[in-house]
This record gives structure tokens, C-alpha cells and sequence, in this order.
């Protein structure tokens, strides 16, 4: 049987050559560069809740880094570090090595280094905390979005949600339907370009993750305005827009969860420069109306008139 330790060093240690000291002491040292905020955050998924038993612990692996590095993308921060407190019920290598596989595949991708973490025994759970850099004031935050910015969002919205729904058995894909959507659901692609190309263009930015109505309510929130979107300018996978009459999609696209796109505000001259860098980057990005001066998300339809929405994001308490 390997011990704690056997597993740490096989499976979690690798060299951290931006950091005066990785894995292996009490704590990792790392150096911020000179004029540069440090932007950190921490996700936990859970088994059950957040990814199922079933899962290949692959994409287990890309997927829980791949939702912290969507914190940096919104943040506009370059990931440098990540921590990993991982609970496990065995050491089972298999799983192990899988998992590894996934969360470095990542990790190599975007230069992060995995500097430390904690390694116990329990019930499934994998907790990460990633650091990232950006300069001093130049973070893209949730405050600063002003009425007659446009709003924009990056990729599809709903194909994460679509991919769930029938693997819920809420929505009947055929079987090239379910291959095209289910990657978005399990190799979310964090969108850390788009991120630091929008440092200096973007008012306000955030990721997608509980769903547009939700997360945009958010930035609604925090910068004191409201919004108007256009939900014919909503981009949607060609399964997603097959199956747009149902409610079930329809609801995917509004307030699905796990997208993990940008959804950014930016001010209205700046419309050309956005879509040249949607064609520099490879990345569709679509504006989808407008922030408002007074309070409140308006959704209108292809006519113009606003569409009853009650859809709320994901909230773990409120379920
Ligand atoms: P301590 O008891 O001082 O907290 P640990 O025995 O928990 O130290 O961990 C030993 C070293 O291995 C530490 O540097 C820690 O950061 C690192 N470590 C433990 N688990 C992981 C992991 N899952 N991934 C990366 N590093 C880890
Ligand atoms: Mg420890």
C-alpha cells in the first residue's frame, strides 16, 4: 500500500520552476512580480454534486482546474500557482493517475504550476486554489459596468446544461447531438485569452458558471445598473438552436450552469476592436444587448417584448 507521501511524490510533485519552493515543506514561497496584483481564489467539487461517480477521473481532473482557471480568466489574471487539498476514500492509483493526467494536461496548457496541497482520507472531495497575477489595478471586476455599455459573452451558452439535461434523461440527443455537446459539460475550455486581451477594454467581466441570468445578475449588482438582452442574439450550439422550442433548452441557455464563457461588459466604441480580437483569438464572441441605466434584467424576444423569465441560476441552498 502506498503511503501519503508515496502518493504526493508520484502523483503531485513536479518541478515548480516559478516558485522559490514547491511541494515538499510546510508551505510553498512564491514571489509576486514587481506592479502586479495577486488574484486568488478556491473551487471545491464534490463527488455527487459536482461531477458524478461515474466521471472518468480524466476529465475530473481538467474540469476542477479548468473552473479555478476561469476565475482567473474573468479576473483578467494570468494563473501562475495552484494548491490541491484532495480527499480521497482509497489510494486508488488508477484514479489517481487518471486524475493527474487531466489536471496537468491542463495545467502544462496554461504554465500553472501546482505548488502544494493536503492529502487525506475521506469522502471524494478536491478543493483548488489558484493564484494568478495581474497589474496593479487592472483587474476586470463585477463593479464596473456603466448604462450604454454592451454586453458581450464569448463561445455558446446552454451546452454544458444541454449535455447534462440528457445525461439526466431531461432531453432526448441523438448520438452525434450528445458527442457534440457533452465536451463542453466535461473539458469546459477555460477562457484565459479572452481574459487578458480584455484588461483595458472590459468594464466589468465574470464566468459563466451558474448561468447567464444569474451570473449577469451579478454584475448587475455590483455595478448598480440594469440590462436589457436580446435573446435571438444569444449564441447557441447548432444542437442547442434544434431544440430551442423546448423548454428545457431554453432554460440551458438562460440559466444552465457550467459554461464557463465570459460574459463582459465593455463600452459601445469599442464594438470593431471586440470583433477583431473574436477573429484573432478564434473565439466567437456576440453582443447580446445593452446595460441599462435603471435596475432590472429585461429578456426580449425576436418581436421586442419581454419574455417572462423566472429562471434563477444554480444555488446549492436554495435547491
Ligand atoms: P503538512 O503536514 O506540513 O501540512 P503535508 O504532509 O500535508 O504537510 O504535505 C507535505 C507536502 O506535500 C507539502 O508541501 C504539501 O503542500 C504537499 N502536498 C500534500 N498533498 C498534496 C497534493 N495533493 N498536491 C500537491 N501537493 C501536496
Ligand atoms: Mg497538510
Amino acid at each position: 500500500m502506498p503511503s501519503e507521501f508515496d502518493l504526493i511524490r508520484q502523483y503531485f510533485t513536479r518541478p515548480t520552476p516559478s516558485a522559490l519552493l514547491g511541494v515538499g515543506d510546510d508551505a510553498a514561497l512564491l514571489q509576486v512580480s514587481p506592479c502586479m496584483d495577486l488574484a486568488v481564489s478556491v473551487d471545491m467539487l464534490v463527488e455527487g454534486r459536482h461531477f458524478s461517480p461515474q466521471d472518468g477521473p480524466g476529465t475530473v481532473g481538467h474540469k476542477s482546474l479548468a473552473v479555478n482557471l476561469s476565475d482567473m480568466a474573468a479576473m483578467g489574471a494570468q494563473p501562475r500557482w495552484a494548491t490541491l487539498a484532495l480527499a480521497l476514500p482509497a489510494a486508488d492509483e488508477k484514479w489517481l493517475r487518471g486524475f493527474a493526467g487531466g489536471f496537468f494536461g491542463l495545467a502544462s496548457k496554461f504554465g500553472v504550476e501546482l505548488v502544494g496541497g493536503d492529502t487525506t482520507r475521506g469522502p471524494l472531495n478536491i478543493c483548488i486554489q489558484i493564484m494568478g497575477e495581474v497589474p496593479a489595478g487592472k483587474a476586470l471586476r463585477r463593479d464596473g459596468a456603466k448604462a450604454g455599455d454592451e454586453i458581450w459573452v464569448s463561445g455558446t451558452l446552454g451546452t454544458a446544461a444541454l449535455a447534462l439535461a440528457f445525461r439526466q434523461g431531461r432531453v432526448e440527443l441523438d448520438q452525434l447531438e450528445a458527442a457534440a455537446c457533452l465536451p463542453a459539460l466535461y473539458v469546459p475550455q477555460p477562457r484565459v485569452a479572452l481574459g487578458l486581451a480584455l484588461r483595458g477594454i472590459a468594464t466589468a467581466a465574470i464566468d459563466i458558471s451558474d448561468g447567464l441570468l444569474a451570473d449577469l445578475g451579478h454584475i448587475l449588482e455590483q455595478s448598480q445598473v440594469g440590462a436589457e438582452i436580446h435573446f435571438e442574439a444569444l449564441p447557441l450550439h447548432e444542437v442547442t438552436r434544434r431544440h430551442i422550442n423546448l423548454e428545457v433548452a431554453k432554460n440551458c441557455v438562460l440559466a444552465g450552469g457550467d459554461d464557463y464563457e465570459l460574459c463582459f461588459t465593455a463600452p459601445a466604441d469599442r464594438h470593431a476592436e471586440l470583433e477583431e480580437l473574436s477573429l484573432k483569438l478564434a473565439l466567437p464572441l456576440a453582443c447580446i444587448g445593452r446595460i441599462a441605466s435603471g435596475a432590472g434584467l429585461a429578456v426580449l424576444d425576436g418581436k421586442g417584448d419581454p419574455m417572462p423569465v423566472e429562471m434563477k441560476g444554480f444555488d446549492h441552498f436554495a435547491q
